[in-house]
């Protein structure tokens, strides 16, 4: 690596995040590790290996191809795609270990048709509010019980998805209820799915009483809650760092960047960072973020481009060449975080990680290996 710029993942923190979310959630309940986009750009293998570790026994991705990933990287634990799956995948995960999601009758026909001799895993998913994917909870008791008796499936699962666990407890309340509904009149109708599921991160934190069979954390697993979380103390696994380039004096009244957005107003350090938008740092951050740099604030001054971006440091006068810059982390006692940067811009922290691309080496700390 020529570049000093990394993502550096601390697998010590997945475990102790997860430890936290145990702690918070009742014995029965069983904590389905959520991995997909690459474990929100942390690296899906290495975070899925240290969650079977931890004995994690349910990993959730949102593509086969994801799930493919785990499976060939040596990741036993069974693996729940969440989102859609071809019937041409069903050979690969009835006899992989994968579980499938199912929203409808139609489907789960197809799929059972395509499980050979084997019998496919499904978890059936159920739209409580969401409007997204999932069988409408009004009509799905009928369609799941129907679909239960198509040969080679096997409805293992039931789950439903929170609209706004974070921001609308009375809407999640009313999700929660539908939900508990349809699985009432399954169980009346003679259908025990082994695990009932509700919770993502948020629902988790503001609606605890739905924890039932399991709950599927996210963002918590990565130490960035979506609401305040006294509950459950996480801390975040990702920091992204590099290293100041160059550092050079500009007169007043000097532009910075594509645009010239930012002008001096007085004589200027100006300092080089290895990182721009093709890396992630996104665009909108421009004359908006910090930086850590010798245990001050750095202002982003100018456009971030595309790998590079500047850092107005005259008042750190010791700043040189090689300084180590954080710029989502602790540094020397002062933090950044995903969710701060995401708020800068008008997003959310799961975009932040998300969009770390893959020219950022991840670089991985475990002390309890
Ligand atoms: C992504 C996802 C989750 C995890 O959401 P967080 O907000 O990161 O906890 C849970 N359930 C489903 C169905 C998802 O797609």
């Amino acid at each position: 690596m020529y570049r000093p710029t990394v993502a550096e993942i601390d697998l010590t923190a997945i475990r102790d995040n997860l430890r936290a979310i145990r702690a918070c959630t009742p014995l029965k309940t069983q904590v389905i590790g959520v991995v997909k986009a690459d474990a929100y750009g942390h690296g899906a293998v290495r975070v899925a290996a240290v969650l079977e570790q931890e004995h994690v026994q349910l990993l959730a991705v949102a593509t086969p191809d994801e799930a493919i990933e785990l499976r060939e990287s040596g990741i036993a634990a069974e693996i729940l795609v969440l989102g859609n799956s071809p019937a041409d995948f069903v050979p690969y995960a009835v006899t992989n270990n994968v579980a499938l999601t199912t929203a409808n009758h139609a489907t789960t026909v197809v799929y059972g048709a395509a499980a050979g001799t084997h019998t496919v895993r499904l978890h059936y998913k159920v739209d409580t509010g969401m409007g997204r994917a999932g069988i409408l909870a009004d009509n799905a008791t009928e369609q799941i019980l129907c679909s239960a008796a198509v040969p080679r499936v096997g409805i293992v699962g039931l789950y439903s998805h929170f609209a706004c666990a974070e921001s609308d407890p009375e809407f999640t309340a009313l999700q929660a209820g539908r939900f508990a509904a349809v699985v009432r009149e399954l169980r009346a109708g003679g259908l025990q799915p082994a695990m009932v599921h509700l919770a993502n991160s948020a629902g988790m934190l503001t609606c605890p009483g739905v924890m039932l069979d399991g709950v599927r954390p996210g963002i918590l697993l990565y130490g960035c809650p979506p609401v305040s979380a006294p509950t459950c103390p996480v801390r975040p696994v990702l920091s992204l760092r590099t290293e100041l380039e160059t550092v050079k004096e500009l007169p007043s009244g000097h532009g910075i960047g594509y645009g010239r957005t930012f002008i001096t107003d007085r004589p200027t350090r100006m300092a080089l960072i290895p990182i721009g938008y093709a890396d992630g740092y996104l665009r909108g951050l421009s004359n908006k973020a910090h930086v850590i740099l010798r245990g001050c604030f750095a202002p982003v001054v100018g456009r971030v481009s595309m790998d590079v971006c500047a850092l107005d440091v005259t008042d750190i006068p010791a700043a040189m060449p090689g300084d180590p810059v954080t710029l989502i982390g602790e540094q020397g006692g002062l933090s950044v975080t995903a969710h701060e940067l995401a708020d800068l811009i008008g997003t959310i922290s799961y975009e932040v990680f998300t969009g770390i691309s893959k020219r950022v080496p991840r670089v991985y700390i475990d002390r309890r290996p």
